[in-house]
């Protein structure tokens, strides 16, 4: 039942069974996501949130501190079924956790997964390292959303409008707006059954990526125009890197959670193949967004830097200097092989 990190296997039948007979005989289910959550992790949990209170089921949905909603997924339907961390039960009985690859991705709340009787582990990261006792992980989800639906359907709940714009919200970022290679006949068919509930796509995509305060425009300003081009780097497939400091967001008072589009417009560089945004948070660290066009793994890079992700999307916390960073970038790039799928 157990298998390796990483490995490919299906969710299997019994595990299927497993997470739904847990979850029906507990007496309350314990929800988590990753921290600093994204569309995937919190509309993925809320989805099922909304679920379990169809069902009748108590539950606690948290994830760990900092407890802040992104500004960008302040309309998601069900924030108001979200209790503060601190309020999290410290030995769940049952809990459930949405999008993490491992268990130190929950933050504040790992300790609690650690004494857990029982942790369903929901995922879609190939990098898993199957920390819960029983795991609806499948590396060929485009999105934890996918996984999700499929447990909702497996435990007799009839998707109302409300879950399915998390799981829609889930599918469209993880997919890069069906942009990416993980974007299947399946992620349609799923993405053609939320939308049957009555959901507005633009809707969805206005508040998700086309918006954003004035400020937001220097401050992309600023860091587009120190963004630097290092074409030998991965073994001459190149790297853009660049910066975005808590002193540009403080001349316009532009939050952190507002700047996770940078990526998006730095990674359009045809001269590279690896884009990396370095955004400073308000505590002065820094939160590093690194993508590839399919050739580069950058998962592997970020796991060698205490980060994780998928192979063309992946991220790492930095307390040191930007440069350093950089360097040990340079060098495990040039390690890395590169993958001939493009
Ligand atoms: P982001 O650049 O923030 O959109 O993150 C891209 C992907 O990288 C996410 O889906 C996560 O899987 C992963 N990731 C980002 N930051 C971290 C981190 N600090 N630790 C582990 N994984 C991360
Ligand atoms: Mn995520
Ligand atoms: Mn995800």
């Amino acid at each position: 039942m157990n298998s390796p990190p990483g490995s490919a296997v299906a969710i299997t039948a019994d595990e299927w069974q497993r997470a739904v007979a847990s979850i029906e005989e507990a007496g309350t289910v314990c929800l988590a996501c990753h921290v600093s959550p994204d569309g995937d992790a919190l509309g993925s949990m809320l989805a099922f949130a909304q679920a379990l209170r169809v069902l009748g089921k108590p539950f606690t949905a948290s994830f760990g501190d900092a407890f802040v909603v992104p500004r960008i997924l302040r309309f998601l339907p069900g924030l108001d079924l979200l209790t503060d961390p601190g309020d999290f039960p410290a030995e769940p009985d049952v809990m459930v956790t949405f999008d993490a690859a491992s268990r130190d991705r929950l933050g504040s709340l790992a300790p609690n997964a650690r004494k857990a009787r029982e942790v369903i582990v929901l995922d879609h990261h190939a990098s898993n390292t199957r920390f819960g006792t029983t795991h609806l992980v499948d590396p060929g989800a485009a999105a934890t959303a996918a996984v999700t639906e499929r447990l909702i359907d497996r435990l007799g709940v009839s998707l109302t409008h409300d879950m399915a714009l998390g799981l829609y919200v889930g599918l469209v970022t993880d997919t890069g707006s069906f942009k990416y290679a993980t974007t299947t006949p399946e992620v349609h068919a799923l993405a053609g059954r939320l939308l049957a509930t009555g959901i507005r796509p633009e809707l969805v995509a206005r508040e998700v990526w086309d918006r954003a305060p004035f400020g937001y425009l220097p401050v992309l300003s600023a860091a587009l125009g120190r963004a630097t081009l290092e074409p030998d780097v991965a073994g001459g497939l190149g790297m853009v890197w660049t910066t975005v400091t808590r002193a540009d967001r403080a001349a316009y008072s532009l939050p952190y959670d507002l700047l996770e589009g940078v990526i998006d417009v730095v990674r359009r560089t045809d001269e590279a193949e690896v884009a990396v945004v370095f955004k400073e948070d308000d505590e002065g660290a820094w939160q590093v967004s690194t993508r590839s066009k399919g050739r580069v793994d950058v998962g592997m890079a970020c796991v060698a830097l205490g980060g994780g992700g998928h192979p063309t999307a992946a991220g790492f916390t930095l307390h040191g200097e930007v440069r350093h960073a950089v360097e040990r970038l340079r060098e495990l790039l040039a390690e890395i092989e590169v993958v001939t799928r493009t």
